[in-house]
C-alpha cells in the first residue's frame, strides 16, 4: 500500500498524436483543503486509506502540486448537445493527471475536475463550484453502493476561491477515477472534422485497452470495431436500465457526456425522484423536456447512433444499423430484469412485463415514492395485516393497490421461496437510503458555511445503501414537504 506522494502516474494518452489534447497544468486552487475523500475509492488505487493524510490530498487534488510521472492533460472531444452538434467541446475544466497501475493490473484514470483555464474552456473559467462538486462527488458514492455503473470520486477539495455562478461561489476540484474518460463525442470529434485516420487510432486503442474480448473473437478489424460498437450498446442498455429502475434521471444526456464504458458520466443537475413522475424534468432550463425520465431509453438509442455515426469510416452502415435495430428489445428484457430483481422475482414469468406495467402506471397516478415503497414491500407478508397497511400506506387510493398488491403475491408464491429469504434478496437491491435532493440541499448548505460534517456523513450513508443502520434513520424516512420546489439548473 501506498501513500499519496509515492503513487507514480502514467498516461498512455500522451501517445496520441497532439490532435488528440493539449498538455496543461492545473491551476491551483486558493486555500485548497481536504473536504472529505472515500476510502474504497482510495483501495481502488492501492492507497492505504488509513494512513491517507488530508494535507497530501488537498495539495495534489487542488490543484497546486504534480504527482510524480503525472503529465497532465485536456482531451478533445465534441458532441451532441441537447439535438445540435457542438465541435467545440474538449476538457474546458477538468484535465486528465494521467493513470494509476494497480496491483491487479487494473489502469484508472485520475480526471481533476475544476482545475482551471485549457485550450477548450472558451467563455468559462474552467473552475467547479462547490455545490455541484459535492453533488458530483457524493453521487459518485451513492451510484457505486447502489450497483448502478458509475465514474468515481476519490476526493473533494475545497478552497478559498471564489468564482460568479448563481452569486459568488466557492470553487472546489473533485478528482475523478474511472477506467476510461473517452466519451461517444470523441468519436464525434474525429469523424465530423473527417479525422478518419485518427479515428481509426482511437478505435484501435479502445479495442486494445476497453474492450480486447472484441478483438479476439473478430476475423477483422471492421468487425471488431462492431464488436466494440454492439458491448457498448449492451452496457448502455444495462446501466439506462438501472436509471430507470431506481428512478434515477441524469438531466444532461448529450453525446459528450455518454461513457464507452456505459458508466453513468459528468453528473450535473441529476435527480432521485422522491415522487415517480415519467415526465420529470431535472434540468429546468431542458423547456422541452428532452431529457425527461421516460424519454432516457430512447435518448440513450439517439445517443448510439450518434456514435454508429460517427464509427461509419470503420463499419458498413447496415451492420451498424443491425445492431441499433437490436436495442429495443434488449432494453425491455434488461430492464425488466431489473425489476423483477427489486420485485423479488428470481425466475422469468409470462405475466412478468404486465404486472410490472401496472405497477408503474400504479405508481404513476398516484405519484408514489417508487424507491421507500419497494423497500417496504421487501417486508411484505400476505397473512401479516401490518406489513400489508404499511405498503398501502404508499397510495393515497388504496383500492387499486390491494388489486396490485394480491396479484403481485399470487406471482411471487409462483417463486416458492420462503419470506426470510425472499427479503434478503430483496433488500440486497432495494435500497434503505438514497441521496435525495434535500440531502444535497442540505448538505451543500451546511458546506457554504464551512461545515463539512453533512457531506461526510452523507458518503457514509449512502455508500452501503441496502444495511439499514440506526443512526441513520432519519435518512430512510419520508422527505420534508420542501424537497418538491427544489429547481436545479446547468450551472455548475
Ligand atoms: P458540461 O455541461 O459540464 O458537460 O460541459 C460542457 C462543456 O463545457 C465541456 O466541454 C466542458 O468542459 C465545458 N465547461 C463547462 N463548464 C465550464 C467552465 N466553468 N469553464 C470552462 N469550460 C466549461
Ligand atoms: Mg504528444
Ligand atoms: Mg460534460
Amino acid at each position: 500500500l501506498k501513500t499519496i506522494s509515492e503513487l507514480t502516474l502514467e498516461n498512455a494518452y500522451l501517445d496520441f498524436p497532439d490532435n488528440f489534447y493539449h498538455r496543461v497544468n492545473p491551476s491551483g486552487l486558493k486555500n485548497a483543503h481536504l473536504i472529505s475523500f472515500n476510502p474504497d475509492v482510495a483501495t481502488i488505487l492501492d492507497l492505504d486509506s488509513c494512513s491517507v493524510q488530508p494535507f497530501d490530498l488537498a495539495r495534489f487534488f487542488g490543484g497546486g502540486d504534480v504527482l510524480q510521472g503525472s503529465e497532465p492533460l485536456a482531451m478533445k472531444y465534441g458532441g451532441h448537445q441537447f439535438g445540435q452538434y457542438n465541435p467545440n467541446l474538449g476538457d474546458g475544466r477538468g484535465l486528465l493527471l494521467g493513470e494509476v497501475l494497480n496491483s491487479k493490473g487494473e489502469r484508472w484514470d485520475l480526471h481533476l475536475k475544476g482545475a482551471g483555464k485549457t485550450a477548450y474552456s472558451r467563455f468559462g473559467d474552467g473552475r467547479a463550484v462547490l455545490r455541484s462538486s459535492i453533488r458530483e462527488y457524493l453521487i459518485s458514492a451513492a451510484m457505486q453502493g447502489l450497483g448502478i455503473p458509475t465514474t468515481q470520486a476519490l476526493c473533494l477539495v475545497g478552497s478559498e476561491e471564489y468564482t460568479m455562478r448563481e452569486g459568488m461561489e466557492p470553487c472546489a476540484n473533485v478528482l475523478r477515477v474511472t477506467q476510461s474518460h473517452i466519451r461517444f463525442g470523441h468519436f464525434e470529434h474525429f469523424y465530423y472534422t473527417q479525422q478518419h485516420d485518427s479515428l481509426k487510432t482511437l478505435a484501435d486503442y479502445c479495442l486494445d485497452r476497453y474492450f480486447p474480448e472484441c478483438k479476439k473473437q473478430a476475423d477483422d478489424s471492421a468487425s471488431a470495431y462492431l464488436g466494440m460498437f454492439k458491448e457498448i450498446r449492451d452496457r448502455s442498455i444495462l446501466m439506462v436500465a438501472k436509471w430507470q429502475a431506481y428512478g434515477f434521471v441524469h438531466g444532461v444526456m448529450n453525446t459528450d457526456n455518454m461513457s464507452i464504458l456505459g458508466e453513468t458520466f459528468d453528473y450535473g443537475p441529476y435527480v432521485f425522484m422522491d415522487q415517480y413522475q415519467p415526465d420529470f424534468v431535472s434540468n429546468h432550463t431542458d423547456y422541452e423536456g428532452r431529457y425527461a425520465f421516460k424519454r432516457q431509453p430512447d435518448i440513450m438509442l439517439w445517443n448510439l447512433s450518434c456514435l454508429a455515426q460517427a464509427l461509419l469510416p470503420l463499419v458498413k452502415r447496415d451492420e451498424l444499423v443491425a445492431v441499433l435495430d437490436g436495442y429495443k428489445d434488449l432494453y425491455l428484457k434488461a430492464y425488466t430484469q431489473q425489476m423483477r430483481l427489486r420485485l423479488g422475482w428470481l425466475s422469468e414469468q409470462e405475466e412478468d412485463e404486465a404486472l410490472i406495467d401496472q405497477f408503474i402506471r400504479l405508481a404513476t397516478v398516484q405519484r408514489i415514492d417508487l424507491n421507500r415503497f419497494l423497500r417496504d414491500l421487501c417486508d411484505l407478508q400476505p397473512d401479516n395485516d401490518v406489513t400489508l397497511q404499511q405498503c398501502l400506506s404508499h397510495f393515497s387510493d388504496p383500492v387499486a393497490a390491494t388489486d396490485w398488491l394480491l396479484a403481485y403475491t399470487q406471482r411471487t408464491e409462483q417463486e416458492g421461496t420462503g419470506f426470510t429469504h425472499r427479503q434478503q434478496q430483496m433488500r440486497s437491491v432495494n435500497p434503505c437510503y438514497l441521496l435525495r435532493s434535500y440531502m444535497l440541499e442540505e448538505a451543500i448548505r451546511e458546506a457554504n458555511n464551512g461545515d463539512y460534517r453533512l457531506v461526510n456523513t452523507l458518503q457514509s450513508v449512502v455508500r452501503y445503501p441496502f444495511d439499514a443502520k440506526d443512526e441513520y434513520a432519519r435518512y430512510a424516512g419520508q422527505p420534508p414537504e420542501w424537497a418538491g420546489g427544489i429547481s436545479l439548473s446547468c450551472s455548475s
